[in-house]
């Protein structure tokens, strides 16, 4: 390995960064960019990936190339690697947002060598005049940070992002890294197909955070929920992600009113206003922030306590991103998400008006949060699952840290079920989603049933004792255990597997868990008093409650809170300082 400092990777991390140990695989992953290999890495947020291309791009003759989809993003990495280094002009950025002056300096750094990391946004890369320039530079290697961009089957799909191979082929002939902290088994190998990176070294760190605690609530009295949970952890950090911004700052304010030091956060404030919310958060002066998804990226504190989904979010991928933010320095990290089937439809209907295989996929996308939500196995088993992780629930690192754990269903042998529905995807020659399958056996007759004559099966109406919940929930529990699988590209047609072949043939015990259902709930925040705000009785409070909405609804008037309008009718007030 040729590199220009004369210094052992590790030498080069305390030189250049300060640390004195690596994180996880990364000199694994250093000495094989050294090496000149393809490698693709995949880490959990806060794994360490920057300091995988930033170390050698610093040791290697010539110039980085970063890509990077978010504006905001680059710029705090190039000011935290300046931060670590003296020389001047060592990393840029280049992006719509730099005037021709800028670009002009960029250049010049580079074909001065002292730029060593650029990052570029990819529509940046694409143009011609850069693609120029970069072709009479010397280009060490090209690192596709958020490489998951790259799936159209993955959370978080850019088109622009499919280019890239031609475009860095034009550029230099030079090794290619790819970076993500999500990938499902399915996104992996369609970003090493198109990056035309087969071969590449893949380092993948596991993704089990063992110090996280997950668990779903039925969403019912949310308000009340989250201020009982964050006065029983006062002084603790946490985030409540909301899926509107209106709802952030709802329950900011809901939260302050009830004591608590809390602020909205959201892609709708001013710049200014937000890295202000960031700070006084990373600073400890306000201890939760109300949050859509816009924050989180680029934050980077340890002793997040709890993360609180108020909307269950549109993908496992997000949930695991957004849930990774808690108990990064190893600590507690509690991760709470409420669920109703309600807030499904309204994320379904978001997806309305889309392209219908965007459409197809975010469908896909949520049966699998429906699936992680309502499922009473062990949670961190089903999200690994996900992730292509095997775990084993008894004897893993992190058993027993979620609510289905701590409180285990009661559990029957199921595989007389798990036969009948083996045989039935069978005879449907594997073509059908597990809706279908589920309601054939239970004998529910809808148009797709007819069409494809699933009334006419000798497995219709098989298992009508049990209704399609029922069905589903086995379905799921042979899905993680590996009898059945989803296969993406017919948007999760169940497939049967050797495993579930094996089982067919030679049927074993198979242990499944009674799921119960989570009922459908409504969404009515219901307010508790400021500490010390004197007794309040909270069966009146619900009375008045009551007669409020039966008034509001006799006289056809949404029902507001008596406070004079202060709370804008959003009935945000405690009893103590509303109504009277
Ligand atoms: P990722 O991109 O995987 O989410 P980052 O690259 O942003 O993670 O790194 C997360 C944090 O870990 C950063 O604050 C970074 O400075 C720190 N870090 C990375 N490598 C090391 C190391 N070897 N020793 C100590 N801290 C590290
Ligand atoms: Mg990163």
């Amino acid at each position: 390995m040729q590199t220009v400092v004369g210094l052992s990777p590790k030498e080069a991390l305390k030189q250049f960064f300060g640390f004195s140990k690596f994180k996880g695989l990364q000199e694994d992953v250093i000495n094989a960019v050294l090496e000149r290999h393809d490698t693709f890495v995949i880490m959990p947020t806060g794994g360490g990936k920057s300091l995988c291309y930033q170390l050698p791009a610093l040791m290697l003759e010539g110039t980085a190339i970063v890509v990077s989809p978010l504006i905001a993003l680059m710029k705090n990495q190039v000011d935290a690697i300046r931060g670590f280094s003296e020389t001047d002009g060592i990393a840029h950025f280049i992006n719509s947002s730099l005037n021709k002056t800028e670009i002009t300096q960029v250049k010049s750094d580079i074909m001065g060598g002292k730029c060593k990391l650029l990052y570029v946004a990819p529509e940046s890369l694409n143009k011609d005049e850069n693609v120029e320039f970069f072709r009479g530079v010397k280009i060490s290697f090209v690192a596709i940070d958020e490489a998951h961009c790259i799936s159209e089957w993955g959370h978080d799909f850019r088109p622009e992002y499919r280019r890239l191979r031609p475009i860095i082929e034009q550029i230099a002939d030079c090794p290619i890294m790819a970076l993500t902290a999500t990938a499902t088994p399915k996104v992996q190998q369609d970003i090493q197909k198109n990056l035309g990176m087969l071969d590449a070294k893949v380092f993948k760190a596991s993704f089990n955070r063992a110090n996280l605690y997950y668990e779903i609530r039925a969403k019912a009295n949310v308000g009340k929920q989250i201020i009982q949970y964050i006065k029983a952890n006062s002084g603790k950090s946490g985030i409540i992600y909301c899926l509107s911004r209106k709802k952030t700052e709802e329950i900011a304010e809901l939260l302050q009113v009830n004591g608590i030091k809390a602020l909205p956060y959201h892609a709708g404030m001013d710049g200014g206003q937000r890295s202000k919310v960031q700070d006084k958060f990373l600073m400890q002066d306000v201890d939760v922030i109300c949050a859509t998804i816009a924050f989180g990226m680029g934050i980077d504190k340890p002793d997040v306590r709890f993360v609180i989904h108020h909307d269950i979010p549109k993908s496992l991928e997000s949930y695991y991103q957004e849930t990774g933010r808690a108990g990064r320095d190893g600590g507690e990290g509690v991760c709470i998400a409420f669920y109703s089937p309600k807030d499904i439809e309204k994320l379904e209907k978001f997806l309305q008006g889309k392209p219908v295989a965007e459409q197809e996929i975010g469908m896909l996308l949520l049966q699998e949060v429906i699936a992680y939500a309502e499922t009473s196995m062990s949670r961190r088993q089903y999200l690994l699952h996900y992730f292509g992780e095997e775990w084993d629930p008894v004897n893993g690192e992190g058993a027993g840290m979620d609510d289905n754990s701590r409180n285990p269903k009661e559990r029957f042998d199921g595989s007389e079920q798990v036969q009948m529905i083996l045989e039935c995807i069978s005879e449907f020659k594997e073509l059908h989603k597990a809706g279908f399958i589920c309601k054939v056996i239970a004998g529910i007759k809808t148009s797709e049933v007819t069409t494809y004559k699933g009334h006419l099966s000798k497995y219709f109406a098989e298992g009508k004792d049990s209704d399609e919940k029922f069905w589903n929930a086995i379905v799921r529990q042979m899905y993680v255990r590996g009898l059945v699988m989803k296969e993406i590209e017919t948007y999760g047609t169940l497939k049967i597997t050797p495993e579930g072949n094996a089982f067919m043939k030679k049927p074993q015990p198979f242990m499944v868990v009674k799921e119960e259902e989570i009922g459908e709930t409504d969404d009515d925040d219901l307010i508790i008093p400021k500490q010390g705000g004197g007794a309040v009785d909270e069966a009146l409070f619900t009375m008045l409650k009551d007669l409020r909405q039966r008034l509001a609804k006799e006289k056809k008037n949404p029902a507001i809170c008596y406070c004079a309008g202060s709370c804008h009718g959003r009935n945000v007030h405690t009893v103590s300082n509303h109504i009277g």
